[in-house]
């Protein structure tokens, strides 16, 4: 079976280590199909320049893209290599975001909410402090506005402030009472031919579970979900590929018979044997 990480972070991004060249060498040595390289770009920060914590974007995307754009050539017989982006935050200032998405003539992005409205991003809130239950509200209100913007393909990680919740308070929240507005996400991204992503980060990282988990997968897939994207979320070339078979596995379990990667800003489908 054909196996694609659709979301892995070279050294263009901010926190993440090694070039696209040996990410994409990490890739051909484990036989991935396809990678996509998605870097770092949090829209709204943008404006800020090379004074952003987060990257100087208007210099490291047009990198990540050139550089995605040569592995591309380079690997044309061996690897399918993907020119993507991970868009954080696209709704905070949509001027920012037709900026960053003229950063390169993408195959696939990836939007994502890692911090909402007058917040840090989830990794830095203290869960023990804050009133979890607003901010998850809050949290799941903007994924919806995200989830119906028209300018991405598959939207990231969506329980991704759980991570952070268990790393403070030990517990696996909850997301019961969000469910309806879950739903209304999910309905967005199937009414907009969007994908919803499976990263599976959280199952070789500390948090034991995928982002989202099987129970949400498979609500998805119920309420007429079409497209799964799968990623590692990989920071380092030693961890391109990793649990990706986990996650296809989530996805036959859900119902999928297929998960897809994006060409083009085109789905292409991958069958699951
Ligand atoms: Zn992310
Ligand atoms: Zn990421």
């Amino acid at each position: 079976m054909k196996i694609c990480d659709t979301h892995t972070h070279s050294n263009n991004s901010f926190d993440a280590q090694n070039s696209v060249e040996d990410m994409c060498k990490s890739a051909v040595e484990r036989g991935l199909y396809a990678i996509a390289i998605t870097d770092h770009c949090e829209a709204p920060l943008i404006k800020e320049g090379e004074h952003s914590r987060y990257g100087y974007f208007d210099k490291t995307i047009p990198t990540s893209f050139r550089e995605a754009n040569d592995a591309k050539l380079k690997y044309r017989n061996t690897l399918k290599v993907l020119c993507g982006i991970e868009l954080g935050e696209p709704m905070h200032d949509l001027k920012c975001t037709q900026r960053a998405l003229q950063y390169g003539d993408f195959d696939f992005v990836i939007a994502s909410v890692h911090n909402i409205r007058d917040f840090e991003d989830f990794y830095y809130l203290d869960y023990n402090m804050i009133n979890i239950d607003k901010v998850l509200n809050q949290y799941f209100d903007e994924l919806l506005e995200t989830a119906e913007f028209e300018n991405f393909d598959t939207l990231a990680h969506i329980t991704y402030p759980l991570r952070y919740i268990k790393r403070d308070t030990d517990l696996m929240y909850n997301l019961e009472p969000y469910q309806n507005k879950i739903d209304l996400i999910y309905k967005a991204l199937i009414k907009n031919d969007k994908a919803l992503e499976i990263n599976v980060s959280g199952l070789y990282k500390d948090f034991g579970s995928s982002l989202p988990d099987a129970y949400q997968v498979k609500r998805f897939k119920e309420l007429g979900g079409k497209y799964i994207t799968i990623g590692s979320d990989a920071h380092c070339a030693d961890d391109i590929g990793k649990e990706v078979e986990k996650g296809i596995e989530l996805a036959k379990n859900a119902g999928f018979t297929y998960y897809t990667i994006f060409e083009k800003r085109r789905p292409i489908l991958i069958d699951i044997k």
